[in-house]
C-alpha cells in the first residue's frame, strides 16, 4: 500500500487499459479521479464499487478529453477534492482506421485532440502543484505506434509519436523537481478499442475476422500472444516507486517483441 497518501487522475478509465491502472493504483492504496465516456448510472456504479473493493475514495469526471475547459476541470474537480494530483495517467485514446486520402478530416481532428492534445491540457494543469509538493509521476499511454507505423492509421501513428516527443520534453523540463515523466508504448491489448477497430481493417484489407486477428494484429507480434492490461498497469505501478525514479523521458515497449524487429 506504498500509495495511500497519493491522488491518481487517469483519463479514459473506465474500460481497458484505463481501469486497469485505475485497480492496480488503487490495490496500492491510492484514491482516484477517473474518466470517460459513461453514462452516469453506470458511472456511479464503477465509482461506488471502486471505492468498497478498495477502501479508497474515487471521484468520476465526464469531461470529454476533445474540451480543453472540461479537461481543466477534471484536474480542478481532482485538486479540489484530494488537495492535488499526485499521480496523472494520460490514457484517453481512439483508433479510427482509413487510408489518408479517406481519412475524415473530423476523425483526424479527435483523434489528435482525444489521443495527444489531451496530455498537454491535463500535463500543463497539474504540475504547478506537483512542483510545490516535490513529488509527481506522469504516465502517457503511448503504443508501439510511437515507434513503428502500420497503413491506414496515420492519425493514431502520428499522435502516439507527439505522445512520446511530449514526454520526453516535460521530462527535461522538470527534471530537477520530483517529477518523473514517461510513457508505456503496448503492443497489441485486447480491450473494446481493438475489438471494434477490426470491422474497419477487414474491410480495409478485404480479409476475415481470423485473418486480421492472426495475420495483421498478432502477426507484428512475436510472442504471438495479446498484451494484458494487468501488465500494462503493473509498469505504471512500479513507475511510481521510488526505485523508479531515476526513470525519465522514456517510452517503455512492452508489445511482445513487435519494436525488435
Ligand atoms: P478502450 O476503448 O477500452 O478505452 C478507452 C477509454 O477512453 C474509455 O474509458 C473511453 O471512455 C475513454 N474515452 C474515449 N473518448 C474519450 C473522450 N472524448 N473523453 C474522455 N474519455 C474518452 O481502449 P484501450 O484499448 O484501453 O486504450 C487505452 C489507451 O491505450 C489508448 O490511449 C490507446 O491508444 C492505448 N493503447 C491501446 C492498445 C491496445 O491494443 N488496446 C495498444 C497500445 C496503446
Amino acid at each position: 500500500m506504498f500509495l495511500k497518501d497519493r491522488t491518481a487522475a487517469i483519463t479514459g478509465s473506465t474500460s481497458g487499459i484505463g481501469l486497469a491502472y485505475a485497480r492496480a493504483l488503487a490495490a496500492e492504496g491510492a484514491n482516484l479521479v477517473i474518466n470517460g465516456i459513461m453514462a452516469p448510472a453506470d458511472a456511479e456504479k464503477l465509482r461506488t464499487d471502486l471505492e468498497a473493493e478498495f477502501g479508497i475514495k474515487v471521484v468520476f469526471s465526464p469531461a470529454d478529453m476533445t474540451k480543453p475547459a472540461e479537461i481543466a476541470g477534471f484536474i480542478a474537480e481532482g485538486e479540489k477534492v484530494f488537495g492535488a494530483i499526485d499521480i496523472l495517467v494520460n490514457n484517453a485514446g481512439i483508433q479510427f482506421v482509413s487510408p489518408i486520402d479517406e481519412f475524415p478530416i473530423e476523425k483526424w481532428d479527435q483523434i489528435i485532440a482525444i489521443n495527444l492534445s489531451s496530455a498537454f491540457h491535463t500535463i500543463r494543469a497539474v504540475l504547478p502543484k506537483m512542483k510545490e509538493k516535490g513529488w509527481g509521476r506522469i504516465i502517457n499511454t503511448a503504443s508501439a505506434h510511437a515507434f513503428v507505423a502500420s497503413p491506414f492509421k496515420s492519425a493514431y501513428v502520428a499522435a502516439k509519436h507527439g505522445v512520446a516527443g511530449l514526454t520526453k520534453t516535460v521530462a527535461l523540463e522538470v527534471a530537477t523537481k520530483g517529477i518523473t515523466v514517461n510513457a508505456i508504448a503496448p503492443g497489441y491489448v485486447w480491450t473494446p478499442l481493438v475489438e471494434k477497430q477490426i470491422p474497419d481493417t477487414m474491410k480495409a484489407r478485404g480479409l476475415t475476422k481470423e485473418q486480421v486477428i492472426n495475420d495483421v494484429l498478432l502477426d507484428a507480434q512475436p510472442t504471438k500472444q495479446f498484451v494484458t492490461v494487468e501488465q500494462v498497469a503493473a509498469l505504471a505501478v512500479f513507475l511510481c516507486t521510488d526505485s523508479a525514479k531515476s526513470i525519465t523521458g522514456t517510452t517503455l515497449p512492452m508489445d511482445g517483441g513487435w519494436t525488435a524487429a
